[in-house]
């Protein structure tokens, strides 16, 4: 970890956050053993093949787990208070005040039957109590305007909106309590690469702003390489890589992280596309030791026998592989370079 990183607030702290989904024939081990800390202001995105556990973790934060899903582990702490132990009344206080969500889909997250400045309207009276209508109409029309949506739309209906407008409205109702952090949950990618750009620009408009720290959850590495501070690498429910973007697009440590960074395509240069070989592993049943071992070029026996633990191998860059051995001065070698 850098100095820089080491001197700042933790505002979210997740350890070895569990989750599973029962199954008839065993459970789905969707998030295995996640851990990682949320700094005061930045932006850290989760990035990962369909299925990898991104969503899933960001659902377990905000305690949104429904069956045939549970919590099987963990702790998250936001300022210090673990989420998991708090009664339903204080974690529904939590949710919006301090921790909100940007979902994936404004279309399905919007309620159709209510104009959007109700909606609004609602997350404000429920949490602050019942406010003068002429302060509430400011605050929302205030909201808009941070958000690039123009007031003709406050007495409007969801299904009136254009999809990038409507998933605006779903920016201004998470932060129209001033929350601590937003979990952006894959919010662009429902909408044409255009908007997408535009609801991007916006979400970073508003954490500038705000000075807000974010979960930013997504599968676009080239929209990530351009909107976070820091990405955490997702597979098959664990975090294999976390590190600064910059480390992590120059010289990704992880095998996994370097297929995927390989896998954006290039403007430049004409080169097959490059995939990840063989298949994920059967979730019920993980393979032993390190969960890329099925599918990684550099597996070894010791892959099979340890699961490898997370090491800051480089500044900025901490990964979970075998391939880093540490030394005696406190730096690590990449076995690749010494055979
Ligand atoms: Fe590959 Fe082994 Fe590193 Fe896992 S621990 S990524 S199998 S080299």
């Amino acid at each position: 970890m850098s100095n820089k990183t080491r001197e700042r607030k933790v505002v979210l702290e997740v350890n070895n956050l569990g989750i599973y989904y029962e199954t008839p024939k065993g459970d789905v081990r969707a998030v295995d053993g996640v851990s990682f800390q949320l700094f005061e202001g930045e932006t850290l995105g989760f990035v990962g093949e369909s299925g990898c556990g991104k969503s899933t973790t960001a659902m377990g934060i905000l305690q949104l787990v429904t069956p045939p899903g549970r919590i099987v582990k963990g702790e998250v702490r936001l300022e210090g208070d673990d989420l998991l132990k708090m009664s339903e009344d204080t974690l529904r206080q939590r949710r919006w005040e301090k921790l909100a969500l940007i979902p994936q889909g404004s279309m399905n997250s919007l309620n159709p039957t209510m104009k959007i400045s109700s909606q609004i309207q609602d997350v404000i009276e429920t949490h602050r109590g019942k406010q003068g209508k002429e302060a509430v109409q400011q605050r929302i029309l205030n909201l808009f305007q941070m958000v690039g949506l123009p007031s003709r739309i406050y007495n409007m209906y969801p299904h009136e909106l254009s999809g990038g407008m409507k998933q605006r409205v779903c920016i201004a109702m998470a932060i129209a309590l001033n929350p601590n952090v937003v979990i952006a949950d894959e919010s662009t990618s429902a909408l044409d690469v255009v908007v997408q750009r535009v609801v991007a620009q916006t979400i970073l408009k508003v954490k500038k702003e705000m000075g807000v720290s974010m979960i930013m959850i997504g599968h676009d590495m080239g929209l990530m390489a351009q909107m976070v501070d820091r990405v955490a690498i997702m597979y098959a429910g664990q975090i294999v890589e976390i590190s600064e973007v910059k480390a992590l697009f120059k010289s990704p440590a992880h095998p996994y992280s370097k297929i995927l960074i390989d896998s954006v395509p290039s403007l430049t240069e004409r080169e097959t596309m490059r995939v990840t070989e063989g298949i994920t592993h059967d979730p019920r049943n993980p393979p032993s030791g390190c969960i890329f071992r099925l599918r990684c070029p550099f597996a070894s026996n010791e892959c099979a026998q340890k699961k490898p633990q997370h090491q800051m191998v480089r500044p900025g860059q901490s990964v979970a592989c075998h391939l880093y051995q540490p030394q005696s001065d406190g730096s690590f070698i990449d076995v690749r370079e010494t055979t």
